[in-house]
């Protein structure tokens, strides 16, 4: 690992670029800048789990576009796939046999992927498995999580970030909180909020609105929440809640896909009616997908006519991001799913020693090959505990961009995932780099 490779303030060409940006762009930059403020570095290039910036830094890459390249960088069996497609042509206003092999690929893996509908984000997807919701049970009001991301659609960005001043309504719920300014009042009143480490509060919460519910949107290992898996109790009061009431149950995997073979859900006990996918499903190409079984999916058959909701658009489906998705997911087999998994379970294992060899009070959590490090001295169990005073809030920022000054890439709330071109070898730089730098920092 480089780590005697050029450090900590962001060069000079980045500093110039995001000058040059910001007068072109509001804020600068489309990939969150106020990640890496004042200044994010610029990517020239991505090799393997490496990406290197404008100013020629190397960086070890556990951001990895978001979470959604599961091979890392340039990854040669995704570029070749890419390219034998590209000179093919890069879209049709037709089918294309590729989409039916994705398709095909992603029922191999689940048999409650039966059949899929493709779009090109995650926030498509989240979308039109609401409207699907909605379409089949004829009520409109939808269930998520307190603290859950599931994309910038405003009936799901609510309660994204709510502080400790507005977390519970006056009856003592987990209130409805506007994101965006603008957000109508009537989103927020058919948005229930659930709690994510509550299992009572939530079999209550659907009790009293289950009968209203078109869907309850779950990621059972939600990231933006604090990165801790759900509880198999949780997970059977939302199961339970949504048969007895026939909501339609969406398993949002758009990050937690990667989990297993066959995703999130089956971990957790879950069995969905639609689940949304995105991100390695595309390797590395834009992608979303609406999966379930056929008799639901049904709602999105246009066979006949006019299809009960529709589910469409211009770059759906297209081959590159067919190809790319397929050949992904070929290479992310079992025994390459288990070894990242593998190396996930390390990396959680030397970090957790380390801080507790320390004494210092930060934790790790995660699952798979995700993991995120909080500090403080409580147990992180769902979006409340993992939510960080502003004192907590300033270390984690100082943490994620010491990281950076180590040359390891990191998301915003000290959060990453592996990729298989990682070893241990990068995972024992990740665990040492991080252990020392939040003693440092601590
Ligand atoms: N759902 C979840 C769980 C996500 O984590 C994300 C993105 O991070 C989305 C939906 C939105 O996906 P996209 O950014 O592709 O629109």
């Amino acid at each position: 690992v480089h780590s005697s490779e050029s450090r900590s303030a962001v060069g000079d060409s980045s500093k110039s670029a995001y000058a040059r940006e910001r007068k072109v762009v509001p804020g600068g930059s489309m990939r969150a800048a106020s990640w890496f403020q004042p200044n994010p570095p610029y990517a020239a290039r991505g090799e393997g789990c490496w990406v290197i910036d404008i100013d020629g830094r190397r960086l070890l890459d556990c951001a990895n576009n978001f979470f959604s390249l599961i091979h890392g960088h340039a990854y040669a069996p995704v570029l070749d796939a890419v390219r034998g497609a590209m000179t093919k042509g890069t879209a049709f206003g037709m089918p294309t046999e590729s989409e039916i092999l994705l398709a095909e690929a992603l029922a191999a893996r689940n048999p409650r992927m039966e059949q899929t509908r493709f779009c090109n984000s995650g926030t498509e997807a989240v979308l039109a498995a609401i409207k699907g919701a909605r379409g089949l049970t004829g009520r409109h009001r939808i269930a998520k999580f307190e603290g859950c991301y599931h994309g910038a659609y405003d009936w799901v960005e609510v309660s994204l970030d709510p502080t400790p001043a507005n977390w519970d309504d006056e009856n003592g719920n987990p209130a409805s909180v506007r994101c965006n300014a603008g957000t109508p009042d009537t989103v927020l009143r058919d948005v229930v909020v659930l709690p994510y480490d509550d299992p009572q509060r939530c079999a209550d919460i659907l009790r009293r609105e289950g009968t209203s519910l078109a869907a309850v949107i779950v990621d059972p290992h939600a990231s933006r929440a604090g990165t801790v898996p759900m509880s198999r109790e949780t997970a059977s009061v939302i199961q339970e809640a949504c048969r007895r009431d026939g909501i339609i149950l969406i398993a949002d995997e758009v990050i937690s896909f990667r989990l297993s073979y066959e995703g999130a859900s089956p971990l957790f006990g879950l069995e969905p009616d639609l689940i949304t996918t995105a991100k390695i499903i595309g390797g590395g190409l834009p992608i979303g997908a609406v999966s379930g079984r056929a008799n639901l999916m049904a709602v999105f058959d246009h066979s006949a006519g006019k299809p009960k909701v529709s589910m469409g658009g211009t770059f759906s489906a297209n081959p590159l991001s067919m190809a790319a998705g397929l050949t992904s997911l070929e290479h992310y087999s079992r025994p390459v799913v288990d070894r990242l998994n593998s190396l996930g379970d390390l990396l959680r294992t030397r970090i957790g020693k380390g801080f507790a060899d320390a004494g210092v009070a930060a934790t790790v959590t995660g699952m798979g090959s995700l993991f995120r490090v909080h500090v403080g001295p409580g147990k992180v169990t769902g979006y409340r505990s993992a939510f960080p005073t502003s004192e907590a809030g300033n270390l984690i920022r100082r943490i994620q961009l010491a990281m950076l000054d180590e040359n390891v890439l990191l998301t915003p709330n000290c959060s990453g995932a592996l990729s298989s071109p990682m070893t241990e070898v990068e995972v024992s730089a990740i665990a040492d780099k991080l252990v020392r730098v939040v003693r440092r920092e601590l």
